[in-house]
């Protein structure tokens, strides 16, 4: 059987990494894609079948070499999970052009570079897409204007993907995780914040990067062949309450 080829980006730690794990376990050669380099190389030492490649998804020229560098190596691309983004929340008052610029750029405009760019190659093995966007995409909440708008295009972005490539056999597909209980989140989260998504998530607490991970990987499987277009809340059941982001 031919060797299943996965691109990950931001695979240097969290989901990412997490993805990357399980992919491999099920014997898929995946390119770690993340723009931290140290924390990359790291990530990749005692992984085999790894690409690990150090480069930046908001930029044209990169994500182009993302793509030659797999071809070079593995000669084919299955799977493109587009995972690489930043967190940055504030006011709208207080997020100046730079700061709104800065998120587009890595959570939108990566997923579209990468996306394209990786295009005819899916096209070529009947692959698949799948886009990490966030339930602040699905429901607008204080201090998250770009993160939140970022992520909302993202989820817009996949169904677009989905219906132009169809005809292709490409699927592309979407996660809306909830709080993840990584390192970051927990470093940010004040103990009030974690006590309210505990509240607030019908199974009373922060989901892992392996939860996320795992649907990731179905999403890619052929037990998901005909799945395309949609969006799924991983999310402990959050999203179907409505009630509000506690605000950070
Ligand atoms: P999560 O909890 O969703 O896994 P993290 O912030 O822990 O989120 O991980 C996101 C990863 O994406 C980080 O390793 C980060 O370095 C990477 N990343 C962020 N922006 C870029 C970018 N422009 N290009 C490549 N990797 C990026």
């Amino acid at each position: 059987m031919t060797k299943r080829v996965a691109i990950v980006t931001g695979a240097a730690r969290g989901i990412g990494l997490a993805t990357t794990k399980i992919l491999l376990e099920e014997g898929a050669a995946v390119v770690m894609v993340d723009w931290d380099g140290e924390t990359l190389m790291e990530a990749a030492r005692d992984l085999r079948d790894v690409l690990p490649l150090d480069l930046d998804v908001s930029k044209p020229e990169d994500v182009v070499e993302m793509v030659a560098e797999t071809e070079k190596s593995f000669g084919r691309i299955d799977h493109l999970i587009n995972n690489a983004g930043v967190a940055d929340f504030g006011p709208i008052a207080e997020t100046d052009f730079e700061r709104w610029r800065a998120v587009m750029s890595v959570n939108l405009d990566g997923v579209f570079l990468c996306s394209q760019a990786a295009a005819p190659a899916l096209k070529k093995s009947q692959g698949c897409i799948v886009n990490i966007a966030s339930i602040s995409g699905l429901r607008a909440s204080t201090l998250r204007v770009a993160y939140g708008t970022s992520k909302a295009g993202v989820i817009q972005l996949t169904q677009q993907q989905a219906v132009e490539l169809g005809e292709f056999g490409v699927r592309a597909n979407c996660i809306a995780p909830g709080p993840v209980r990584t390192k970051l989140a927990m470093a940010v989260h004040s103990q009030a914040i974690i006590n309210a998504y505990h509240d607030a998530i019908p199974l009373n607490r922060y989901g892992t990067e392996v939860e996320i991970a795992n649907v990731i990987a179905f999403l890619c499987s052929s037990k998901a062949s005909f799945v395309t277009g949609q969006t799924i809340a991983v999310d402990g059941g959050f999203e179907c309450t409505g009630v509000g982001l506690p605000a950070l």
